[in-house]
Order: C-alpha cells, then sequence, then structure tokens
C-alpha cells in the first residue's frame, strides 16, 4: 500500500491493524523541537558529529559520497587508498590526536574510519540533533485508508463519523490518484495530489 511505504520512508514506523484495516504509526522526536529522532542516525562517540555517510581523503579532506564509484584513487590530490569513512569534524580527536587515529586504524572494525560499518566507535543518536536536548518521546497516531471505489455506498458522512474512532481518515481514488484527508482537526475535505506525510506529526 504506497501510502504507507510513503511514510516508512520518512521515518515514520507503520503498524498494520488487521482486524481493522487500520494503521497505528509512530515517530520518535525530540521531547523538546519535536524534531525527528532517527536512531539509525549515527553520531561520532568522541565529539557527537553525525555521520553524513561520506568518505573523506585523509590527505587533502576532500569528500565524496559512499555511493561514489571508485574510491581508490582520490579525485583531488591523486592519493591511492586514502579514503576513510572518518569524522565529519576535523577538530575531531579522533582525527587529530595521532595515538588514536592509529588505534582506530589497527582495530579491524575500525580500519576504514570511526564511521567504518561494524565501527564502536559510532553510536546511534543520543541527543537532538537540532537543540541538543537528550530526551526523545514516541507520538503515535492512528489512521484508516480507505479506497473510495471500493466503498461505493459510503457517503462523506460516513467518513467523518469514521474520523471519531482515529486521528486521520485517508480516502484514496485509484482511478484519479486523489487523496482525502479528514481530521479531527480539520473536517473540511481536502482533495490533494500527494500526501504530505508532516501533517501526521504536526506541532500541536
Ligand atoms: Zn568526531
Ligand atoms: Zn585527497
Ligand atoms: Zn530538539
Amino acid at each position: 500500500m504506497s501510502v504507507a511505504y510513503k511514510l516508512q520512508s520518512n521515518d515514520i514506523e507503520v503498524f498494520y491493524e488487521k482486524t481493522s484495516s487500520s494503521f497505528l504509526i509512530s515517530k520518535t522526536v525530540c521531547s523538546a523541537c519535536e524534531s525527528l529522532w532517527a536512531h539509525r542516525i549515527n553520531q561520532c562517540i568522541f565529539c557527537g558529529t553525525r555521520n553524513y555517510f561520506i568518505w573523506i581523503c585523509k590527505e587533502c579532506k576532500n569528500h565524496v559520497s559512499l555511493t561514489s564509484s571508485s574510491t581508490e584513487t582520490c579525485s583531488e590530490c591523486g592519493a591511492k587508498n586514502s579514503y576513510l569513512k572518518s569524522c565529519f569534524n576535523d577538530n575531531c580527536i579522533s582525527n587529530k590526536d595521532e595515538e588514536l587515529v592509529n588505534i582506530i586504524k589497527d582495530i579491524e572494525n575500525s580500519k576504514l574510519g570511526s564511521f567504518d560499518k561494524a565501527s564502536p566507535f559510532k553510536i546511534s543518536q543520543n541527543f537532538c540533533i537540532e537543540c541538543a536536548n537528550e530526551t526523545n518521546v514516541i507520538k503515535s497516531k492512528e489512521l484508516i485508508v480507505k479506497d473510495i471505489e471500493l466503498e461505493k455506498e459510503f457517503s462523506f458522512s460516513d467518513y467523518s463519523k469514521l474520523i471519531l474512532d482515529y486521528d486521520y481518515v485517508i480516502v484514496y481514488s485509484l482511478d484519479t490518484s486523489k487523496f482525502f484527508l479528514f481530521s479531527k482537526e480539520n473536517n473540511e475535505v481536502n482533495f490533494l495530489d500527494d500526501i504530505n506525510v508532516d501533517i501526521f506529526f504536526r506541532i500541536n
């Protein structure tokens, strides 16, 4: 179901409730500023800088994306095998302290840098990237999706009754690829070409 994929790609967890064909969606956010809290984001254990998923040339600091096809030769300075998944912060001790640099390099799991795949020098997000607050909360909403072409006997008033049981009712038309979205706050019918998933976890 396309709505579920869209939600999942926006870091929203989606749980399908079979008996009622509804969804429970949840998102972890900062308890202070409500910005997204993604456990899959890694931070440097030494300085807290987030993992930008890049290769950094240890000779010239040139950086290229992790998906870059060739990292054997630096495209900037021509150094061989100089790209590391190191911390983006030049002043981080993992880049500055020579002893530490060597320790990181000598450990099999971090030989390609402190953000190497199994590196012990990265941790999952433990403070908010936006405001540095250290606690998070899980917000959840219930929603139900109805295919308008399959529910011909349903009328708009039925949908607005459904909203009493759910936070959101999404009415989808496969024929026109349009959505109607009902919410408790907003009972006017909005015709949408696409779903802006931000609305589900708007600060209230
Ligand atoms: Zn660092
Ligand atoms: Zn280089
Ligand atoms: Zn925050």
